[in-house]
């Protein structure tokens, strides 16, 4: 099969072309450039899948289907981009029909988190596992949910939005308009921005400050964790408040869901068993031992190709 894969963000939008076995034959970049808006971005996309389809020595009409992986909130059925964050001059942007009315093939769109649940579903490590979740766990925290070898949509597109499940309703305000959401003490930039905060206002000497060359503005959840690892107190401390919040998201999501895996993103792919370790201890807190005994807890295989390897997974299940 000749697919192609579109990855949108808010800095940059790859495109690739592959086959249904995940195998990218060849990939290119470029900036998005949200001031630009949509309409000149889209002239450039065209451009660039011209020379990627050229230098492949494919046409269009060679394609058996193309997917989209893009940031929500977004319409599948109506395959629109309604208002991303961080892609102010983005307004209910149309991809899948200027994608479409370009090529003439088959087009399928899903957020980011689906993508890299339908990718690990058909290419990771526990490809073919019919009860799966992929947890983002990266800058944001989003996740995949598949189940019964589907991928769990929703009624209006908002299936495993866990980031937004709601841990504490007197908690931080979250710019979602809710309160205590899991993202905010499980996003890497939340994460990040609340130590920050926190070390400044309490002038609190900690090694995580001494990981971002002295300047809070560098401190970011790296440095968090290599503090962590290194035994300062503080950040062991925090990491444990970490390790406790994500438990609680995750057993939530082992008792709804029953999976038999649950796969995470960059910042367990960074940080392994120094964070899985004690994630498989605390969720016994938050889940049935039965339910938790039933799942692996582990890091993606795929973190370098996850957005292409997401779009060409949303490109496959188009097909079904
Ligand atoms: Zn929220």
């Amino acid at each position: 099969m000749n697919l192609l894969g579109l990855d949108i963000g808010g800095t940059k939008t790859s495109v690739c072309l592959g086959d249904e076995h995940g195998v990218v034959r060849a990939a290119r970049r470029m900036p998005t450039r949200v001031p630009d808006g949509p309409d000149l971005w889209h002239a450039r996309l065209l451009q660039l899948i011209r020379e990627l389809l050229a230098e492949q020595r494919l046409a269009a009409s060679d394609l058996d289907g193309v997917g989209v992986a893009a940031p929500g909130p977004m319409s599948v059925a109506r395959g629109l981009l309604l208002d991303p964050p961080n892609m102010s001059t983005w307004h209910n942007v149309p991809v899948v029909r200027w994608l479409g009315d370009a090529l003439g093939r088959p087009v399928s769109i899903n957020n980011d988190a689906n993508a890299g649940g339908l990718a690990e579903y058909h290419f990771g490590a526990c490809r073919g596992t019919p009860d799966l979740v992929f947890l983002t766990l990266s800058t944001g925290l989003g996740a995949g949910v598949i189940v019964g070898g589907r991928l769990l949509q929703g009624a209006c597109d908002l299936g495993g939005e866990v980031g937004h499940h709601v841990l504490d309703a007197n908690g931080p305000p979250c710019p979602c308009g809710l309160r205590g959401c899991l993202e905010l003490f499980c996003g890497g930039k939340n994460v990040a921005d609340r130590l920050r905060a926190e070390i400044v206002a309490d002038n609190i000497a900690t090694a995580i400050l001494d990981q971002a060359g002295g300047d809070p503005a560098h401190i970011d959840f790296r440095a968090f964790a290599d503090a962590a690892r290194q035994g300062d107190a503080y950040a062991v401390k925090k990491w444990a408040e970490f390790v406790e919040h994500l438990a609680h998201g995750i057993g939530t999501l082992l008792m709804l869901y029953n999976p038999s895996a649950i796969v995470m993103g960059t910042i367990a792919v960074h940080t392994g068993e120094f964070l899985l370790a004690p994630l498989r201890q605390a969720v016994r807190r938050y889940a049935w031992p039965s339910a938790v005994d039933a799942c692996r807890l582990l890091p993606s295989s795929l973190a370098a190709q996850g957005g292409n390897l997401g779009a060409l997974a949303v490109a496959i299940t188009g097909l079904r």
